[in-house]
């Protein structure tokens, strides 16, 4: 049989979403996506040279278990130049994108029984690291006026002796808000002898109004996951990494070594050729989605959802559909039936996203406006 925790583990719906889509694609449907955190951009052209180079170079075999040295060294630079702190490469594990990375930093800190603070809503897998290794997400409300970003002082209300994490991520997906800076500074000093903070940084980089801060700006009692899916584009490549606190960079080491062996060594040289590129092309990322961004809230608001906080990060609006549905699965479905786009229901996010619909923008502003419209048709607005 299998194991009880593990059949708890709930489907990702933003992926079954977006399966059914391309069935319907394959079958001829002119399909819209707006359910997908993947961008549509490609990554910067020396990104794609780089990997080319490497396999040319038969630059294929395992690397070092923590990742090539010039690429831990120019992660360590990136987070010098924008942030101002000081990370030793040491500290920097190389993985197969971001999720493993969670993996390993939760399998470091739980032990069966353990919790792990969390927001509801909150990114669906989650709650699946979590209970894949038998702790417990212990969720914290969040609030529709606060962008669904953290009050601390609701965080304290929750934390236990078993509370070894507490799990931000800023900007968010689904909401694309950002945590406040004294809300950041008040949870870092939550931190403590038995508890971390981990940060979820994946959507630094696409920052369209104000700017983002690591949570190492201030604490250092933090576990830091990023990777280069959203902000490079290359969700495919499969490159993330984790920035340890020293006390626990050998068993990750190890755990890592066991597990996944090492990262794709041809396509750490493409994340060397990322950050190489860094500034020029991420600027003009942040334009093509800031332009995104303006198109798809506007519409989505003229066709009467509401956005209490607008989002200023990633690439998502998460909008009150509370006026037309409390069952988000539902709406999702019978809208791809009927007009053939993809939208994520906010029940994915967790019971605190019942009743809204995440839209992601990760599309052209073309296919931002026919989906509107199509949507708009369904829902008598138009
Ligand atoms: N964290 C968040 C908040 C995400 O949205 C995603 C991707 N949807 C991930 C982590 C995982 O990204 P990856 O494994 O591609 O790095």
């Amino acid at each position: 049989m299998i194991p009880r925790h593990i059949q708890k583990i709930k489907s990702f719906l933003a992926m079954d979403i977006l399966e059914k889509l391309e069935l319907r694609r394959a079958a001829g449907h002119p399909t819209i996506s707006f359910s997908l955190g993947e961008p549509d951009l490609q990554p910067p052209e020396s990104v794609r040279r780089a990997c080319i180079v490497a396999l040319e170079q038969d630059f294929t075999k395992y690397t070092a278990t923590q990742g090539l040295p010039e690429l831990r060294e120019a992660i360590a630079n990136d987070y010098l130049r924008k942030y101002s702190v000081i990370v030793d490469p040491d500290q920097i594990l190389i993985t197969g994108g971001t999720s493993p990375a969670l993996l390993l930093a939760f399998s470091v800190l739980l032990e069966p029984g353990d919790n792990v603070i969390v927001s509801n809503p909150h990114y669906p897998c989650y709650p699946a690291f979590i209970e894949y290794l038998r702790g417990e997400p212990n969720y914290v409300r969040v609030h529709e006026e606060d962008g669904f970003q953290y009050r601390p002082e609701e965080i304290r209300k929750k934390i236990t002796p078993k509370t070894k994490a507490i799990l931000i991520n800023s900007p968010s997906n689904p909401t694309g808000t950002l945590l406040p800076d004294d809300s950041m500074k008040a949870i870092a000093d939550l931190a403590g002898k038995n508890l971390w903070i981990v940060s979820d940084e994946i959507y630094h980089n696409l920052v369209y109004e104000g700017r983002e801060r690591s949570i190492l700006e201030f604490t250092d009692r933090a576990f830091v996951l990023n990777g280069f899916s959203k902000s490079y584009a290359m969700t495919g490549y499969r490159l993330g990494f984790v920035i340890v606190p020293k006390p626990f960079v050998r068993t990750m080491r190890i755990l890592h070594q066991n597990f996944y062996i090492s990262a794709n060594s041809f396509v750490q040289k493409a994340g060397i050729a990322a950050l190489q590129e860094g500034e020029k092309y991420l600027r003009k990322t942040r334009q093509i989605f800031d332009e995104r961004r303006k198109v798809m809230l506007e519409g989505v608001k003229k066709l009467g959802f509401t956005v209490a906080v607008e989002p200023t990060g990633a690439f998502y609006v998460f909008a009150n559909a509370k006026h037309i549905t409390n069952d988000s699965h539902k709406f999702a479905l019978d809208l791809l039936e009927q007009t053939d786009v993809g939208v994520t229901p906010g029940i994915d996010f967790g019971s605190g996203g019942e009743g809204y619909i995440r839209f992601s923008y990760a599309t052209s502003v073309e296919k931002i406006r026919e989906g509107l419209e199509r949507i708009g048709r369904y829902v008598g607005v138009s």
